[in-house]
């Protein structure tokens, strides 16, 4: 059986999180419907019991036993003996004047990781983070600046969306999950596919496969392998450069793009879903006419659309943003040559919103 237990804890830090580090009890938000009915199962309590308990989770939103009413009183008491639903704590959380709130998640370990709400008219999204820090090390990035701790674990992905549901609460939905936030997801893949799928599952928060979007820099054997999971999902490959020479000296991890793109169009000949590429545009560095002209290239070989992001900058590294005008230079140049392009528009400037800062912010101050 496929039980989410915690994972040997390393680096024990009591009492940080408000939970004792050496926690071993079962993480229910990494558990399927078939898992926890027969772990509900094999100790003896009937597994329907289990449908109960995933309805209050994920239908009603209770992360406390005690509010389970329809259990029995033994079981509510077993279930907090041996099961945590929710294992973080919300050490900081910040809100920008744009409504965008970004949380930082500590785990009973003393690792924290950053999750955020980004409201909009007609959609709510969850920005969440794969790994603790990133293995990466993208020269532009606050989260790569201190390599990764350790991979997330299925529940504690879940769980980024599970805290982001209940502050939305109950008048609106959460209908959006991108796989944006700290780390390579695609380096973490098995937890990241276990937790999509939990998330997407009629009887957890069921979201559809078409509102999740994997983003990677890029791993062609991965992608190959997710465009055979039959799951409709969206897929954003980090390019920020059309060159080898310029990609590899912005992402350590680079390959040759001509990998990528023959890996992207297996993507899209087997989901039939569109690629997005996501360019982050850093003044002086990517973002020439000559940039415009390779990168209109390769969304036109892909029929991809892109999404350009002005660089939000990070203190201490020696990237800047462009200006509005340079950027929307670009975009044009892009639109001209038949590509759909759009520059995102960057929300929670005024909360540390480039992934990784307020972690960072924290770290330094010695908060988490
Ligand atoms: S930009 Fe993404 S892939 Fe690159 S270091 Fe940051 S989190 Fe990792």
């Amino acid at each position: 059986m496929d039980i989410q237990s915690d994972m040997p804890i390393q680096l024990p830090v009591a009492g940080e999180s408000g939970r004792p580090a050496n926690d071993a009890r079962v993480h229910l938000l990494g558990l399927t419907s078939p898992d926890l009915r027969r772990w509900m199962g094999e100790a003896g309590h009937s597994p329907y019991r289990a449908d109960q308990i995933l309805e209050w989770i994920y239908r009603h939103g209770v992360d406390d036993f005690a509010k389970m009413t329809n259990l029995s009183k033994a079981l509510r008491d077993w279930l907090s003996e041996h099961a945590v639903i929710l294992k973080s704590t919300v050490t900081r959380m910040s809100a920008s004047a744009d409504g965008t709130r970004k949380l930082l998640l500590t785990w009973p370990d003393g690792r924290s990781i950053e999750t955020v709400w980004i409201p909009d008219t007609d959609r709510n999204t969850a920005c969440v983070s794969s790994q603790v820090g990133c293995p990466v090390g993208c020269r532009f990035c606050a989260s790569g600046l201190t390599g990764v701790e350790r991979d997330l674990t299925t529940g504690e992905i879940v769980e980024q969306a599970a805290r982001v549901r209940n502050l939305i609460g109950p008048e609106a939905r959460l209908n959006n999950i991108v796989f944006m936030g700290m780390g390579e997801p695609l380096a973490n893949y098995d937890n990241v596919i276990a937790a999509i799928r939990i998330l997407n599952a009629p009887w957890g928060l069921n979201i559809g496969a078409r509102k999740f979007t994997v983003s990677t820099v890029g791993l062609p054997k991965q992608i190959r392998r997710l465009a055979d999971e039959e799951l409709q999902l969206n897929l954003a490959l980090s390019l920020h450069a059309p060159s080898d020479d310029l990609r590899k000296e912005l992402i350590p991890w680079a390959v040759p793009i001509e990998d990528l793109l023959s890996a992207c169009e297996y993507y899209f000949e087997k989901t039939g879903r569109e690629i997005t590429l996501e360019y982050t545009l850093l003044g002086n560095v990517n973002d020439k006419p000559r940039h415009a002209d390779k990168l209109a290239q390769i969304a036109g070989r892909l029929r991809a659309n892109v999404n350009l992001l002005r660089y939000n900058p990070v203190a201490g590294l020696p990237f800047e943003r462009p200006d509005a005008q340079t950027t929307l230079t670009f975009q044009e140049r892009l639109r001209d040559r038949g590509v759909n392009a759009h520059t995102r528009r960057s929300r929670g400037d005024d909360i540390d919103a480039a992934c990784g800062q307020l972690r960072r912010a924290a770290l330094s101050a010695g908060g988490a």
